[in-house]
């Protein structure tokens, strides 16, 4: 593991938002149809623990899209790889992403959902790279901002390694 040079976000901070965000989207989407749309293979930790705090009935899935290799910055093309079996016409789909940075991937995933006529379409992700935006997109539910580091841990990996690690670490250059 020497290819760690700290821990940025620590297992207790990211859990203190995770309880947090539950709280918020079963209260938000109390009396409403949910579907969780979790995105592989980064979001799968951040969904498992999300839906445990969501106290409302609520369904769930996962859709898997083309990562970054390993390479540490986006080509911008987004190929869906794997995607959901649930029908969500007239229901409420809630993309949980580990990480947003330029964006490109959940705005490519918002114009995907949108066409399947759903009743709305929003965004929770565990982290936050807004300094990196190449595209304007509206997180609804926000996770921690962090700054622009390239992290692992908490299901983001680095060609394949660190998903497990339970801190959101910053890898040395
Ligand atoms: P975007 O399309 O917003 O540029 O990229 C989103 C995806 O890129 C994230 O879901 C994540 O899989 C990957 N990504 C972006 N920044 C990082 C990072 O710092 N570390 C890792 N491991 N993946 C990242």
């Amino acid at each position: 593991m020497n290819e760690i040079r700290e821990v940025l976000v620590s297992r207790d901070a990211i859990r203190e938002k995770v309880i947090e965000l539950g709280r918020k989207i079963s209260s938000d989407y109390e009396g409403k149809d949910l579907v969780l749309v979790g995105v592989l293979k980064g979001g799968f930790i951040f969904l498992a623990d999300l839906m445990r705090e969501i106290t409302i009935p609520v369904d769930m899935d996962f859709i898997s899209v083309s990562s970054y290799g390993n390479s540490k910055s986006s080509s911008g093309v987004v190929r869906i790889i794997k995607d959901i079996d649930v029908n969500v016409s007239g229901k409420h789909v809630l993309i949980v992403e580990d990480l947003v940075d330029t964006g490109l991937t959940l705005n490519h995933l918002k114009e995907l959902f949108y066409t399947r006529e759903p009743a709305s379409v929003k965004v929770c992700t565990a982290l936050d790279k807004p300094s990196r935006r190449k595209v304007e997109i509206e997180v609804e539910y926000e996770g921690i901002i962090i700054p622009d580091e390239f992290v692992v841990g908490y299901g983001l990996d680095y060609a394949g390694k660190y998903r497990n690690l339970p801190d959101v670490c910053i890898l040395n250059a």
